[in-house]
C-alpha cells in the first residue's frame, strides 16, 4: 500500500457521529482491546466494532500468525522469500491513482482552474445543451434526454436522472484514470470537506449564486468548483458554461447571467424531463440501502450520502479479527541430519555488517543499490555504505555476484563470529562450566538417589558437550553437595584425593577455593572418579533431612563469576528448604484457596531472595537445572522460578524410587548434560516498519523491553514473541522479521545466530483466516494465560480465553463465510480445531482450578509450558493416542494417532498414549493374547505386572516394534517419560483418562462436543 493511497488527509479524520471513530495512534497499547492480554477489565471485551471509520487507514495490516518455521524452527529460505516474491501474488493492490481518500486527486478539487467559469458562454438552445451534454458522455442523465447508446444497460434503464454530482460515480467501470470523482463521492460520506462545506471552493460569487437544495434544478446544482474535477475541462464548450446559460431558475448565478438567462428558449425546458434529485435520493436508498462499503477493494462505489451505508473500513483489521501476531522462535534449535548445519560467516574484526540505524544484521532482505556500493536496509530503509572489503558488483537484477558464496545473502539462517565489542569486558570468553550440586539430606541417601547420581557421572562426564569437530570437550566442572550446609571439593588433577571444603555459615555464601574447584574432567578423571565414590559412602549415616537451597544456588554463582565463566548449576534437590538460610520456605499448600480469587498467590514465587537471586545468576550467566525429587509439597512455584529465568530446565519425580524412576531419571540427565546449549545469551528480534515485538514468553529474563536475556538456552529452548502493529504495513514489502542470538558456544566462542523471516501481508481478513496457524496460537495462547493466572483469578482467565475464541471465530463468521443459518456454527478451515485446543488449555492442570490436583504439579506443569516450543505444547495440550495391536511391524512409519477420546478404546486393543511429560500403554480386556505374550512375556491378560515402568527386551518383531515406537517418541521430547501400564478396568486407569482430552474431565473440564457448543453460543451471540 503506498502511503498515499490511503493516508486519510487531515479534514477526513474526524469521526462520523454515531459511526464511532478510532482513537489515534493505531498501535499504541492505550487503544488495543486487551484481548488475550490478561491486562484488562472484563469491560473490555465489547463486541467487535463495525463499520467504524477511523483516522489512520491502515489497509495493510498483517494477517497472518507466523507458521512455525520448517524442520526443527529453522527459518528456511522458502519462508524467508515469501517476502520478496509476494508482490506479483496479491490479490488487491491500492494504487494512488484511485486512492478514494487520496491527497493528490483532493487539489484539483479545492483549487478549480478559474478559467473555466470566468468566460460566460454563450446562450445555448435547450438542443444544443443535451446534445453537448451527449457529446461528453455524461451518460448517467438517461435515455430521456441523452443518446441511450452511451448508457451502461442498468443505467439506461433508470427512469429518471441521477444527480450529476454522482453520475460519473455510478459507472461501476469507472477507469483508474477518472481520479477525482471517486473521490467527491467519498467525501460527504467519510467526512468532511462536503460537497457544500468545500473549504477552498470556487471564487465566491459562484458559490453565492447556487442556493441550496433546489430539486427542479438539482442536474445543475453542483458548484462549478467540482465540474474541472471530474475531469471534464477539455470538453467542448466548457460546462460551466453550458448551464449558465439557458438555466431557469439561476438568477443571478453567474457573472451577468441575468442577461443571459432571459433567452427564450428557457421555456422549452420541461421541468420533469430534467433529474430529479428526490427521486434519486429515493432510488438509491431503495437500491443501496443498508449496504456495506469496504474502503480496501478497488472499484468499489459507495451509495449516495443521503443513503445510510455501512463504511467498513478493513483497517482495523488486526483488532477487528482478534487474532493475535506472535512467533514462535527456537533459536538453537537442532538441525536435522538431512538438512545442512548453519554455516559460520566471519565478517573480521569489525564484527558483521549491520545497518548503521536499526542494526539488523546482514540478511539476504537487505536491497543492494548504487552499483553494490550500498546497501538499503528493509527493516528501517535506511541507507548504508558497504564496506570497502565488503564491496561486490551487482547482476542484471541487482543482485550481488557473490550472492550464492555468501550464507548471509543468500540463506535465512547462519551464524555470524562476533567479534570482541560482543563479549563481556571486550575480552573473550572463557569456556563454560558445569557444577553438579547434590543434596545428600536423609531422603536422598535413602532412596539411592546420591549414589545413583555419583555412579552415573563418572561415564557422563565424558560425554559434555564439545565444539563440532573439536576433540574433547572444554567445559569445567565442579562438584558441591549439600543439605544444611554445603561441601566444596578441591579436585585438582594432582591430588591425590580429593578434598572437602565445608561453608557452613550459609547466610553469607562464599565460595573457600578457587583453584582445583573447576576442572577438566579428563585431566582429573582419577580425582573425581574418587569422589564419586566416595559421596555416598560419607553420607551414608546422615539422619540430616532438612535442606538450604538458595545458598546452593548462590555458591554456584559465586563460583561461575570467581572463574569469569558462564555455566550451569545441577541441582538434584528432594525437598523444600526449611533448614534456617536465606531463602528458607514455609509450607503453603493451601488447597482452600483453589477456585477463590486469592488462587493465584499459590503460583506466584516467593520474592525476596530468590528475586534478587535471580538476578545475579543472569547477570552472571549462571544457569540454574533442577531436578525435583519431591515426597510432598516443596514449593515448585518458588524453586522453579530461578530455572525458568535463567534458561534452565525444570524435572520432577514424585515420590522417587530408584526401581520405577532411576531410568526415567537418567535419561533426563543424559539429555541434559549433552545437550545443544549456548550460554551468556542476549536475543533480539527486529521487525520491519509497521510492527514491533512488544512481549517475550520462554525461559529468560527481561532488563529492559528488548533484550532477551537467557544465562543459557538450549535446543529445546523456545521463546514466543508477540507483535503489535504500530503502523500500517504494505502489501508490497511484506512484513519482516530477524531474530539474532548473541551467545557463547559450549566451546567459549562468541557467535551470533541470525533467522530471518519475511511474511506476506495481506488487507483481506479471509487470508488472514487461512494463513491461521492454529498449533502456534495454542502455544500462544498457552503462554499468555499461564502467564496471567499470576496476577489473575483463574476464573478471568479461562473466560478471556473463551471470549477470545468466540470473537476469532465470530469474526470469521461475520466476515468471511458465506451467509447462512445462525444455528450453524461454520469455522475457518485452518482454525476448525482451534476450539478443541483451546478447551484441552483451559482444563489443563494448571487452568483447571481442582483442589484434587497438587499445587506442585499444577506450577510444575505451568513452568514447563512457558519454554516450549510448538511441536511440544501440540502434543502437551492434546496428546497422542496410537493404536497399536494392529500396527504393521515392517513398516518405519509412526503409526498414526486416533481421536483422544475414550470412544477410540477398543477392548481387543492395545493404545499407547503420549503428551510429552507421561506416557501409557493400555492395554484392552479382550487384547489378542498373542499380542500380550510377545510384549510382557506373560499368557495372559491377568499375569500382565503393571508395576514395570519399561518394556522388556524380548526378541520378537512385536516387541522390538513397540519399543522402537516407544524410542522414536522419546527422541521428538526434550524430556523423558516413565512408561505406565494401564489395564482396562483398572484402578490406574482413572490417571490415564485425564489424558483423553475430548471427554469430559474428571476435574471439570468440558468435554469437546460441549464446549463446541457453548464456544457457538457465545459466537450467536456476538453476531447479533
Ligand atoms: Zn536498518
Amino acid at each position: 500500500m503506498s502511503q498515499q493511497g490511503y493516508v486519510a488527509t487531515p479534514p477526513y479524520s474526524q469521526a462520523q457521529p454515531g459511526i464511532g471513530g478510532y482513537p489515534s495512534g493505531f498501535g499504541s497499547a492505550s487503544s488495543q482491546p486487551l484481548y488475550g492480554h490478561y491486562g484488562g477489565s472484563p469491560q473490555m471485551f465489547a463486541p467487535p466494532q463495525q463499520g467504524v471509520l477511523k483516522q489512520v487507514a491502515s489497509v495493510g495490516s498483517p494477517v497472518s500468525v507466523m507458521p512455525p518455521p520448517p524442520g526443527p524452527n529453522q527459518f528456511s529460505l522458502g519462508n524467508q522469500h515469501n517476502g520478496f516474491t509476494a508482490a506479483g501474488a496479491q490479490p488487491q493492490r491500492f494504487p494512488p491513482t484511485t486512492a478514494v481518500g487520496g491527497q493528490p486527486p483532493l487539489s484539483p478539487y479545492g483549487q478549480p482552474p478559474p478559467t473555466t467559469y470566468q468566460n460566460s458562454a454563450p446562450p445555448l438552445s435547450a438542443q444544443q445543451l443535451t446534445n453537448q451534454m451527449g457529446a461528453m458522455q455524461i451518460s448517467g442523465y438517461g435515455p430521456g434526454a441523452m443518446q441511450g447508446s452511451q448508457l451502461p444497460p442498468s443505467l439506461a434503464a433508470q427512469p429518471s436522472f441521477p444527480p450529476p454530482a454522482s453520475q460519473s460515480m455510478a459507472h461501476p467501470p469507472m477507469p483508474p484514470g477518472s481520479h477525482a470523482p471517486q473521490m467527491t463521492l467519498l467525501s460527504p460520506k467519510i467526512g468532511p470537506p462536503t460537497m457544500g462545506t468545500m473549504p477552498p471552493g470556487p471564487p465566491v460569487g459562484m458559490q453565492s449564486g447556487f442556493p441550496g437544495p433546489n430539486p427542479v434544478n438539482a442536474g445543475f446544482q453542483q458548484p462549478p468548483g467540482q465540474v474541472s474535477p471530474h475531469g471534464f475541462p477539455q470538453q467542448p464548450g466548457p460546462f460551466g458554461g453550458q448551464m449558465t446559460g439557458p438555466q431557469p431558475g439561476f438568477p443571478g448565478a453567474f457573472p451577468g447571467g441575468t442577461t443571459q438567462m432571459a433567452g427564450p428558449q428557457q421555456k422549452k425546458l420541461d421541468p420533469d424531463s430534467i433529474p430529479s434529485i428526490t427521486q434519486v435520493i429515493e432510488d438509491d436508498k431503495v437500491r443501496r440501502g443498508g449496504q456495506t462499503y469496504t474502503t480496501n477493494t478497488r472499484g468499489q462505489v459507495p451509495p449516495l450520502v443521503t443513503t445510510d451505508c455501512l463504511v467498513q473500513d478493513q483497517a482495523d483489521l488486526a483488532k477487528q479479527c482478534h487474532v493475535p501476531l506472535a512467533a514462535v522462535m527456537r533459536p538453537l534449535a537442532t538441525v536435522p541430519q538431512n538438512e545442512t548445519p548453519l554455516y559460520l560467516v566471519n565478517h573480521g574484526e569489525t564484527g558483521p555488517i549491520r545497518c548503521n540505524r536499526c542494526k539488523a544484521y546482514m540478511c539476504p532482505l537487505m536491497q543492494f543499490i548504487d552499483g553494490g556500493r550500498r546497501y538499503q536496509c528493509s527493516f528501517c530503509s535506511c541507507v548504508n555504505e558497504v564496506p570497502p572489503f565488503y564491496f561486490q558488483h551487482l547482476d542484471h537484477v541487482g543482485r550481488r555476484l557473490d550472492y550464492y558464496e555468501r550464507p548471509e545473502l543468500s540463506l535465512g539462517s547462519y551464524e555470524f563470529i562476533a567479534s570482541l565489542e560482543y563479549c563481556k569486558n571486550n575480552r573473550p570468553a572463557n569456556p563454560p562450566a558445569f557444577i553438579f550440586m547434590i543434596d545428600v539430606s536423609y531422603s536422598n541417601i535413602k532412596s539411592g538417589l546420591v549414589k545413583l547420581i555419583c555412579e552415573e557421572l563418572k561415564t557422563l562426564l565424558d560425554k559434555l558437550p564439545r565444539e563440532e569437530q573439536a576433540e574433547k570437550s572444554v567445559i569445567k566442572v565442579g562438584f558441591v553437595t549439600y543439605n544444611t550446609i554445603l561441601h566444596f571439593y578441591n579436585v585438582k588433577s594432582n591430588l591425590a584425593q580429593p578434598q572437602m571444603l565445608v561453608v557452613s555459615d550459609v547466610s553469607e555464601m562464599f565460595v573457600p577455593l578457587l583453584d582445583g574447584f573447576l576442572v577438566d574432567f579428563q585431566e582429573s578423571q582419577s580425582v573425581i572418579n574418587n569422589l564419586l565414590d566416595q559421596i555416598p559412602e560419607m553420607f551414608a549415616d546422615t539422619n540430616e533431612s532438612e535442606t538450604v537451597f538458595a545458598p546452593v544456588i548462590q555458591a554456584g554463582m559465586e563460583a561461575l563469576k570467581a572463574a569469569e565463566c558462564s555455566g550451569k548449576l545441577f541441582i538434584f534437590q528432594s525437598s523444600i528448604p526449611t533448614a534456617e538460610a536465606p531463602g528458607k520456605l514455609k509450607n503453603r499448600d493451601d488447597r482452600k484457596l483453589v477456585n477463590t480469587e486469592k488462587e493465584k498467590i499459590l503460583f506466584q514465587p516467593q520474592k525476596g531472595v530468590y528475586e534478587s537471586l535471580t538476578k545475579e545468576c543472569v547477570a552472571n550467566s549462571c544457569c540454574v537445572d533442577l531436578f525435583l525429587f519431591p515426597s510432598q509439597f516443596v514449593d515448585v512455584a518458588t524453586l522453579g522460578d530461578i530455572p525458568m529465568h535463567t534458561g534452565g530446565a525444570l524435572y520432577k519425580y514424585n515420590n522417587f524410587q530408584i526401581q520405577s524412576d532411576g531410568e526415567h531419571f537418567l535419561k533426563d540427565l543424559r539429555k541434559d548434560v549433552e545437550k545443544k546449549i549456548g550460554f551468556d545469551a542476549i536475543m533480539r528480534v527486529r521487525t520491519s516498519t509497521g510492527f514491533r515485538a512488544t512481549d517475550f514468553f520462554g525461559a529468560i529474563y527481561m532488563n529492559n523491553t528488548t533484550d532477551v536475556e537467557m544465562a543459557a538456552v538450549d535446543c529445546d529452548k523456545a521463546v514466543t514473541v508477540e507483535f503489535k502493529h504500530d503502523d500500517k504495513l504494505s502489501e508490497d514489502t511484506g512484513a519482516l522479521m530477524q531474530c539474532a542470538l548473541l551467545y557463547t558456544t559450549v566451546g567459549g566462542q562468541r557467535r551470533l545466530r541470525i533467522h530471518n523471516l519475511g511474511l506476506n501481508c495481506s488487507s483481506q481478513l479471509a487470508d488472514l483466516y487461512k494463513s491461521c496457524e492454529t498449533d502456534a496460537l495454542i502455544n500462544f495462547f498457552a503462554k499468555t494465560a499461564y502467564r496471567a493466572m499470576l496476577n489473575q483469578p483463574l476464573k478471568t482467565v479461562r473466560e478471556i480465553l473463551v471470549n477470545q475464541t468466540a470473537h476469532m471465530l465470530a469474526c470469521y463468521r461475520k466476515h468471511c463465510a458465506s451467509p447462512s443459518s445462525a444455528s450453524q456454527l461454520i469455522l475457518p478451515d485452518a482454525m476448525k480445531i482451534f476450539p478443541v485446543y483451546m478447551n484441552c488449555l483451559m482444563k489443563s492442570y494448571p487452568l483447571v482450578g481442582s483442589p484434587d490436583i497438587s499445587i506442585d504439579e499444577r506450577a510444575y506443569q505451568r513452568q514447563l509450558v512457558m519454554s516450549m516450543d510448538v511441536a511440544d505444547s501440540q502434543a502437551f495440550f492434546y496428546p497422542r493416542l496410537i493404536p497399536v495391536h494392529n500396527i504393521d511391524v515392517n513398516s518405519d512409519v509412526m503409526p498414526s494417532a486416533v481421536r483422544c477420546s475414550e470412544e477410540r478404546l477398543s477392548e481387543g486393543g492395545i493404545f499407547l498414549l503420549e503428551n510429552g511429560t507421561h506416557m501409557f500403554l493400555w492395554l484392552g480386556l479382550a487384547c489378542p493374547p498373542e499380542a500380550i505374550q510377545s510384549l510382557f512375556n506373560v499368557p495372559s491378560f491377568a499375569h500382565i505386572n503393571t508395576e514395570a515402568t519399561t518394556l522388556l527386551e524380548l526378541d520378537n518383531p512385536y516387541s522390538k516394534k513397540i519399543r522402537s515406537i516407544i524410542d522414536e517418541i522419546h527422541r521428538q521430547r526434550p524430556h523423558s517419560m516413565k512408561l505406565m501400564i494401564v489395564k482396562q478396568k483398572d484402578k490406574p486407569e482413572m490417571i490415564f483418562r485425564q489424558f483423553l482430552v475430548e471427554d469430559k474431565s474428571l476435574y471439570g473440564g468440558a468435554s469437546y462436543m460441549d464446549f463446541l457448543c457453548y464456544v457457538h453460543k457465545e459466537i450467536r451471540q456476538l453476531l447479533t
